[in-house]
């Protein structure tokens, strides 16, 4: 027999229910026992869900009301001490480290968030040192199981394992300078033992462990510390599933496969590729192999034919029950339920499949593969068949002159007329800066007003033009304030943007929109991403009547506002019929004819904004060139059709440009503007002994907070910038788009600045 198995499942409830109780108890409207109860609802919800969709093997433990690593890290004790002694409970205490505190005399800031892998989840960094004190705080594993066994369903606890948990964390201010956190591994596995042993006495057969690091390059180096914990682990005699995904193992395998491990789960989804090698290596031992063939990451109905084929080889070359059928990953990364769409098409609906779906697919898959004579399974593959034929028909007959003008991109189109220094002139002439020139990102506070106008005219309760008017308004508004202000390069202030890829994708054709696909992002921020259906193509201009509007009500250069095709397709869900690549170079088509029509309305600055280059960036190294030359290159093509005397921008979120200069000078933008203020200088010596050339704009002052930075404090800071990079380089803008910021902040700050760059001019 083969199992069926689910990794994980979104932990937001089916209306986005535990968000709704979290944020209730935040603002003190309901009590730790009202949000423990419906937390609870939801997780019963999952199970009972899952298991009647005909799903063998049910994950518990891992659920969260705000991040699974964060609970990992209350759970195991590892709590910096800027939160402890604050007199909180242990749940505040958890809050607090995911999302900082600022009430009742205590003041503190958030622990850092890093995207979980190249997936768009953000899990909160723990932090170890020589003095952390590892013990159970609690068990969350085994609270779950008991609490999903009350429900007569027995479960599968999922825990991080030892490895991925020290080595996704970082060391701590209090550590030592060569500190490294895999040394407390001996100190930490008792713990994990205890844990284990928990779960065992309570009558749990299987524990999932997740060592998602075994698919990066740098797993390899752990060779010796998995040996060593999965040892130690292996006494307690609970069986466990070390669970990889996202990735391959590559020559990880070799020891992975000598593990003392009951089984193995490897992602199939992303990399069927290495099913054969894993089959081979595992034929001489007991190890269960777990397929990961229902895919964790995207919303597409599965090819049960190409499944069931891979699945063949596992069962051929280990038999059925030492098989599972899974999901590649948790399913966290994607929405709850395709029964909550009301909108979509039957024909759109029929190409999709989201978390439950995929529970109900890895059930029908095990049973096909178990000769189940069930005649519903029969009739769930022919039909699925049925579906997958009706997708490529569609696919195939999808865009032909997109895809012809895809494959006529020539050499040229890649390439600005000249050379930076020649395009510098003539921009210098056209556009009239003054030296150390002004800028803002783009966006400006999104207030209460500009949202309710948007949700009115989304519900048609103001007519087009109404809305229209209102937005001109808006436009004209912020217009006159960075007049008054005195910014030299002036933004329209986004205001008609309900978000900086759906705003695209609603205009874009090949682009379709759920009404209640929410994936969690990070704590109780969910996101809904546009599904990329077919070729992409402009159906007309998208931002230009609002661009060359604002350029009308001021005599000031305007900057467009775009963003870049690598951003649009890193938070949409991608087809996967074709490449990443053609989907980002269809979307950096629609993009260059929308910064030439720009550049014909009488805008001659045009930003297009690349905040996702870097976290699209491949798991494994020797992936990188191949995406970085799509990806730069379609940034080229978008914006490399106008004349040298318009200047391009680009913008991006972070200061981690470590490996990757070479590709951010390939971009060839004239101006790049990027977050600076929170990092030291160390980031722009990179940025100097790297040599880039082109214009830059380090971010002067931090916008995720509403602290006003002083004009003296920004003063040093481009003092301090001039030192590492050439005075007539230097732009001066915030770290990034004001949407999130009030105007009192935003008018004071942007003071400050413009104050700053009057006597920088002076001085230098
Ligand atoms: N132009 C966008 C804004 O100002 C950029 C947002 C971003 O970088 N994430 O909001
Ligand atoms: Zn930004």
């Amino acid at each position: 027999m083969v199992a069926s198995s689910v990794l994980g499942f979104p932990r937001i409830g089916a209306n986005r229910e535990v968000k709704k109780a979290v944020e209730a108890y935040w603002a003190g409207k309901i009590t730790a026992d009202e949000l423990t109860k419906a937390a609870s609802e939801t997780k019963k919800s999952n199970w009972t869900s899952i298991k009647a969709h005909g799903v063998d093997i049910v994950p518990s433990g891992d659920f969260t009301l705000y991040d699974h690593v964060l609970d990992h890290s209350a759970s195991f004790n590892v709590i910096p001490p800027r939160y402890q002694g604050k007199n909180l409970s242990p749940l505040d205490v958890y809050f607090a480290m995911g999302r900082g505190r600022q009430a009742d005399g205590v003041d503190v800031p958030a622990s850092e968030m890093k995207k979980w892998f190249d997936s768009n989840y953000h899990y909160v960094v723990p932090e170890f040192s020589e003095a952390v004190e590892f013990k159970l705080n609690f068990n969350k594993q085994l609270e779950e199981f008991q609490e999903a066994k009350a429900l007569g369903i027995t479960t599968r606890p999922v825990v991080l394992g030892p490895i991925s948990f020290l080595v996704l964390g970082k060391a701590s201010k209090e550590a030592s300078p060569n500190f490294e956190a895999i040394s407390l591994l001996p100190k930490l596995l008792p713990i994990y033992v205890t844990l284990l042993t928990q779960l065992k006495e309570a009558g749990v057969e299987w524990v999932q462990i997740d060592e998602p690091i075994l698919v990066l390059d740098s797993g390899a180096s752990y060779e010796k510390q998995f040996a060593q914990a999965y040892a130690e682990l292996a006494k307690i005699g609970i069986k466990s599933l070390l669970t990889t995904y996202f990735g391959r193992l590559d020559t990880n395998l070799n020891f992975v496969a000598k593990l003392p491990v009951a089984g193995l789960h490897i992602d199939l989804s992303r990399e069927p590729g290495q099913l054969e090698a894993t089959v081979e290596a595992l034929k001489s031992t007991p190890i269960v192999l777990s397929l990961g063939l229902v895919s964790g990451r995207n919303i597409w109905k599965t090819d049960f034919a190409a499944a069931l084929k891979l699945a063949r080889v596992a069962v051929e070359g280990l038999g059925a029950d030492r098989v599972i059928v899974a999901t590649s990953s948790s399913l966290l990364h994607i929405p709850v339920t395709l029964a909550s769409e009301k909108k979509l098409t039957e024909q759109q609906k029929d190409w999709f499949s989201f978390a439950l779906e995929k529970a109900e697919e890895v059930a029908i898959l095990a049973a096909a593969l178990s000769d189940s004579q069930d005649p519903k399974v029969a009739s769930a593959l022919e039909a699925n068949r049925v579906s997958i034929a009706k997708r490529r028909e569609f696919e195939s007959s999808s865009d032909d002159k997109v895809r012809k003008r895809v494959d006529g991109i020539t050499p040229e189109m890649l390439n600005r007329k000249s050379a930076f220094v020649k395009r510098r002139e003539a921009q210098k002439a056209h556009l009239d800066l003054p030296k150390f020139p002004t800028t803002t990102i783009g966006s400006f506070p999104q207030t209460s007003e500009i949202r309710q106008a948007r949700a009115k005219f989304g519900k048609k309760e103001i007519t087009q033009e109404q809305y229209e008017e209102f937005i001109k308004k808006e436009i004209r508004s912020v217009v006159e304030f960075q007049e008054k202000v005195g910014l030299d390069l002036l933004v329209h202030g986004e205001p008609e943007r309900n978000d900086m890829v759906q705003y695209f994708g609603e205009q874009l054709h090949g682009f379709v929109f759920t009404q209640n696909a929410w994936v969690q992002s990070y704590g109780s921020r969910y996101v809904r991403p546009p599904i990329i259906v077919s070729d992409v193509s402009r159906t007309g201009p998208m931002t230009v009547r609002w661009s060359s509007y604002a350029q009308s009500v001021t005599k000031k250069p305007m900057k467009g506002m775009l963003t870049g095709p690598v951003t649009i397709l890193n938070w949409s869900f991608p087809r996967v019929d074709v490449s990443r690549e053609v989907q980002s170079k269809q979307l950096a088509l629609a993009l260059r004819d929308e910064v030439i029509d720009l550049e014909k309305a009488g805008i001659y600055a045009i930003q297009v904004d690349e905040p996702a280059i870097r976290e699209g960036l491949p798991l494994r190294r020797v992936d990188w060139d191949n995406y970085l030359t799509w990806a730069v290159d379609s940034f080229r093509l978008a914006t490399a059709g106008v004349e040298d005397s318009t200047q391009t921008h680009s913008h991006f979120c972070y200061s981690d440009f470590n490996d990757i200069f070479p590709s951010i000078q390939r971009l060839d933008a004239d101006v790049i503007s990027i977050e600076a203020s929170k990092s030291d200088m160390k980031l722009l010596s990179a940025f100097k002994q790297y040599g880039y050339s082109n214009e830059i704009g380090p971010g002067v002052y931090d916008i995720h907070s509403p602290r006003v930075p002083g004009e003296q404090e920004i003063k040093d800071r481009i003092a301090a910038m001039l030192k590492l990079l050439p005075d007539h380089l230097l732009f001066v803008n915030p770290d990034c788009g004001l949407k999130t910021r009030g105007w009192k902040e935003t008018e004071a700050s942007l003071e400050n600045l413009v104050a700053a760059a009057r006597w920088a001019r002076q001085t230098y």
